[in-house]
């Protein structure tokens, strides 16, 4: 029997069979990878990654759910850390990590930031979230689902829905619709910002407010001769600059 669903921790099971399966098949867990799942739940993920993949790990906040994870599988299939992923260090855990899970919608965004900053440990991630999280991930420059979330995500990763997922086959159904990304981080020699603190500023500085021109928007950060260096319009509103323009911003404001 399923647990009472805790609605302040975002839990919606997932039930559907159908779906649990494509899942697993997106995955595609393997003998020997090191992976974790966040967000377990009663466990129905759980059950058919750790039929492949031994040691699991699955870090879980709720406390009774935590417990009948410990009571169900042995120690050395599933080991179960009891506490918030947000603050999970995944360092911790071997190079060429795994991330899957069904997350926690109401703290999707922050999950995602605090799992991109281990990306250069990480292999992939599989991950269902709201469609409509998923749509700003993998949105383009210039389409209103473009934001600070692309920009920084696609800055590490490459990213692309998988399928999405009815309310339907979740109980309770949650009031969205849900989809399944991959995350696949780039390769060390992608381009990067030579300082990424002010990379990471100026795209909040950009889409904090979007409808401003960047002149106005990054005025704090980036003054004239910098436009001029990186050959960026100041006219241009950030929500249209791909993530090596703001690269490229970045880098003229730190002329190296
Ligand atoms: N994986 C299960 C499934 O598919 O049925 C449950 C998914 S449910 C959407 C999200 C799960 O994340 C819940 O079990 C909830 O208790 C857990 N959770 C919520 N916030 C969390 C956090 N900050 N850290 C770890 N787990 C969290």
């Amino acid at each position: 029997m399923l647990p009472r669903p805790k609605k302040r921790l975002g839990q919606h099971f997932l039930t559907d069979r159908h779906y649990l399966e494509r899942i697993v098949a997106e995955i595609d867990p393997k003998p020997g990878e090191a992976m974790i799942e966040i967000g377990p739940g009663p466990g129905a993920l759980t059950e058919r990654l750790a039929r492949f993949v031994t040691p699991l790990h699955v870090v879980e906040i709720d406390r009774e759910l935590a417990s009948a994870l410990r009571a169900r599988f042995a120690p050395e299939a599933v080991v179960v850390h009891e506490g918030d992923a947000l603050a999970f260090d995944l360092a911790s855990l071997p190079e060429g990590l795994r991330v899957v899970g069904n997350l926690p919608y109401n703290v999707s965004t922050p999950l995602l930031f605090h799992v991109a900053s281990f990306a250069p440990r990480i292999r992939d991630c599989v991950f269902m979230l709201q469609k409509e999280v998923v749509d700003r991930m993998v949105a383009e420059p210039g389409t209103p689902d473009y934001g600070r979330l692309s920009v920084m995500l696609q800055y590490r990763f490459a990213m692309s829905l998988a399928f999405g997922v009815p309310p339907g086959a979740f109980t309770p159904p949650p009031k969205v619709d849900s989809a399944v990304v991959r995350m696949a981080p780039l390769s060390e020699g992608r381009p990067a910002a030579r300082d990424e603190a002010l990379f990471a500023q100026i795209v909040m500085a950009a889409f904090t407010q979007r409808r401003k021109t960047l002149r106005n928007a990054a005025r704090a950060l980036v003054d004239d001769e910098a436009f001029r260096r990186a050959g960026i319009d100041p006219g241009r509103r950030g929500e249209t600059l791909g993530v090596a323009e703001f690269i490229a911003l970045a880098d003229a404001c730190r002329p190296g």
